[in-house]
């Protein structure tokens, strides 16, 4: 089998992984890396034993696919020179900054009939592989996305760094329009939103709340979701999915509490009327692996890839329309009043004394 010659363009804090595993993997050979940082370049090159460019052009139309992995503000950019050399692409989340370049990256990729992937990369974890192959009907959902402040994607806000995972997620997994939209957001660090809090109610009738946050001291990842079938929770994380159904004798007969079985209920709700299955995603393989691995067979078989430019243009628009929900949110009920998340009420006063105040009064 040929090797597939690939790039790697951008390799900071994530690239940097794309170009490690690429450049393990037997049947690809990774050509060359872009990044605009030199020291970074150089890093990275000696590591993964390839060229360095301090531009893409050079590459344009000599290798047989790309990753394109710079900050957001130039997926579009990077993204469509590849296209237009009919390069097969798989770009980072969010497919771009707005739902016109991306619907222009995925006109160009239908033009030239090849792959265009974008890097959804919840949907090669392994917990929610095993949740997506089972009978589900989400009708309420609790997601959280909580990571501590990186400094990066500062090009972009919370929703468009973190809470898109979730919104593809969601789409994916109740599969029908988003017919209402509430959301409120803060910028704490000032610029774009770093929390928001949104619900969204789906054409089926599922509700969705959902948080991301990219200041919180400890990371957290996780979705749970309450279904007619059951219920399912997912750490993303820990890559770990918990499934909890109604017993056959609990849907046949329902609870029975009598007085000795009221004694032992606690005992008894877990197993006797509640059963429960923990599967461990933890494989052999990670998720950007997965990724990269689908990537590559979509790229050989000019197959269409399991996140398309469709479906992360999807998640850019319910994505806009949470931070224009966000924006117009009147913080006092007051539409001239302080209104979205970078226009906050006068705080009372502080919480607490800080150290410093001590320091000064002293
Ligand atoms: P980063 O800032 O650490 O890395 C970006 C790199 O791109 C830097 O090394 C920078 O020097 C380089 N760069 C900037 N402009 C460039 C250009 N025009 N050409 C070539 N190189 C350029 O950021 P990151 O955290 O690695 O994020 C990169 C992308 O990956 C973003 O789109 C981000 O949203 C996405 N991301 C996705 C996930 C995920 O879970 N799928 C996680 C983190 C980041």
């Amino acid at each position: 089998m040929n090797r597939l010659r690939m790039a790697v363009i951008g390799v900071g804090h994530l690239g940097q992984h794309h170009a490690r595993i690429l450049s393990q993997m037997h049947d690809v050979e990774l050509v060359g890396i872009v990044d605009s940082n030199p020291d970074q370049l150089a890093t990275v090159a000696r590591k993964c034993k390839t060229r360095g460019f301090d531009s893409f052009e050079p590459l344009l139309g000599k290798v047989d696919a790309v990753s394109v992995v710079t900050p957001t503000s130039f997926h579009h950019h990077v993204a469509a020179a590849f296209l237009k050399h009919r390069t097969p692409v798989l770009v980072e989340k969010p497919i771009c900054k707005t739902v016109e370049e991306a619907d222009d990256l995925i006109r160009i990729a239908q033009s030239v009939k090849v792959p265009l992937q974008v890097g959804h990369i919840e949907r090669f974890n392994p917990a929610f592989e095993e949740l997506i192959k089972r009978p589900i009907t989400p009708k309420f959902v609790e997601a959280e996305r909580h990571g501590p402040f990186t400094g990066r994607s500062v090009d972009i806000g919370a929703v468009l760094d973190l809470m898109i995972h979730d919104l593809d997620l969601m789409l994916t997994l109740v599969g029908s329009p988003v017919v209402d939209v509430h959301a409120i957001g803060a910028s704490v660090f000032g610029g774009n939103e770093d929390m928001v809090n949104a619900r969204l109610t789906f054409q089926t009738g599922c509700v969705v709340h959902i948080t991301a946050s990219r200041i919180a001291a400890r990371p957290k990842r996780r979705l749970r979701i309450w279904a007619p079938e059951g219920y399912a929770g997912i750490d993303f994380v820990t890559r770990k999915l918990t499934l909890v159904q109604q017993s056959d004798e609990l849907r046949r007969s329902g609870l029975r509490l009598d007085p000795a079985s009221r004694a032992r209920l606690n005992d008894e709700v877990f197993g006797r009327y509640l059963e429960v299955l923990s599967v461990d995603g933890n494989r052999k393989w990670d998720q950007l692996t997965n990724e990269l691995r689908h990537f590559i067979d979509t790229v050989r078989t000019n197959d269409v890839p399991r996140v398309t430019g469709e479906h992360g243009r999807d998640a850019l628009a319910l994505a806009e329309r949470i931070l224009q929900s966000v924006r117009s949110h009147p913080w006092n009920m007051d539409p001239k009043g302080p209104t979205g998340a970078n226009d906050m009420p006068k705080p009372l006063g502080k919480l607490f004394q800080s150290a410093s105040d001590e320091t000064e009064a002293a």
